[in-house]
């Protein structure tokens, strides 16, 4: 018997974003709809699949491999919300070590147990902070892991700062077997001017927008009873967002290299962009006269 091929994918962004909210909403959605998914959480904060527990911290890898020499791939892995397989790397006592170890360890552990193969799962989701993409946080772009990466930015100049940094990984590895970009996940996007940044961002570095995720007190709420806004609020305008967004990325099949800007550039771009917001917030211009 041949099984199918997984499809890797991972998300990334600057902490507190909403990576582990929209990676949660996605994996419910694609749970939801009939497919077989693990959420692996890359984050030292290991909560990244709380929502999809009820509110739970599961034990990490980590934490387990400390515990123990040796580790059945079974005795890491928890089912959450319709059936998802929720996984957390674990991280490195505070001030000791390297953040990402958890995420090489607990990758190498699957790989050895052929874990994929035996779950016959369809996606692999890895929710994978951001801010820095080195050594262990760079394993799921680097060694080709993933296939399809993509980030969760606002409209914030950090968010943006830590996307365009995320581009400069996978553009260094695109030659040698690396994941490439999907796309970008805007999230808590309301203002208009929100858009038209983010917009502008994806135009400079020759990518694109995968969904326009609005700030929505229904994701708060679903939060406060542990859950997912597509279990806590399944009709609810937000769920529809989410799940438009989780098609997309199943259905996404053409990821490409992205085109970074330089770290003058950048500077010069978003200080365009503060020029502009200023001029808002003083009611010099109305929208976007200034034709960025
Ligand atoms: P990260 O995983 O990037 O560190 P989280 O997903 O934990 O970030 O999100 C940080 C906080 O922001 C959470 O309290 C979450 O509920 C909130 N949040 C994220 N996205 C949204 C959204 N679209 N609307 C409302 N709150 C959001
Ligand atoms: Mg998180």
């Amino acid at each position: 018997m041949t099984s199918k091929k997984v499809k890797q994918i991972a998300i990334y962004g600057k902490g507190g974003i909403g990576k582990s909210t929209t990676t949660s909403n996605i994996s419910a959605a694609l749970a939801k709809a009939g497919y077989k998914v693990m959420q692996f959480g890359c984050d030292p904060k290991s909560d990244s699949t709380n929502t999809l527990r009820g509110g739970k911290y599961i034990p990490t890898v980590l934490d387990t491999l400390r515990e123990k020499k040796t580790v059945k791939a079974h005795e890491v892995i928890f089912e959450g919300f319709s059936g998802v397989y929720c996984v957390e790397a674990g991280g490195p006592a505070p001030g000791v070590g390297c953040a990402g170890r958890g995420i090489i360890t607990a990758v190498q552990l699957f790989k050895q147990q052929r874990i994929f193969e035996e779950l016959d799962l369809d996606y692999v989701i890895y929710d994978v902070l951001g801010d820095v993409v080195c050594g262990g946080f760079a394993v799921p772009i680097r060694e080709g892991i993933a296939e399809h990466v993509f980030t969760v930015s606002s409209a914030d100049f950090m968010a943006i700062y830590a996307a365009n940094n995320l581009f400069k990984g996978i553009q260094k590895y695109s030659n040698s077997g690396g994941a490439l970009l999907g796309g970008v996940i805007a999230n808590s996007i309301n203002a208009p001017y929100a858009t038209e940044i983010i917009d502008d961002f994806v135009k400079q570095t020759n990518t694109q927008v995968v969904e326009y995720v609005p700030r929505s007190v229904t994701v708060t709420q679903s939060e406060l009873q542990g859950k997912t806004t597509i279990e806590a609020a399944p009709n609810s305008e937000q769920a529809k967002v989410y799940t438009r967004l989780a098609q997309k990325i199943a259905n996404h099949t053409e990821s490409k290299a992205p085109s970074p800007l330089g770290v003058k550039e950048l500077r010069e771009w978003a200080s365009k962009w503060a020029d502009y917001l200023l001029a808002l917030e003083t009611g010099e211009v109305k929208s976007n006269a200034l034709g960025l």
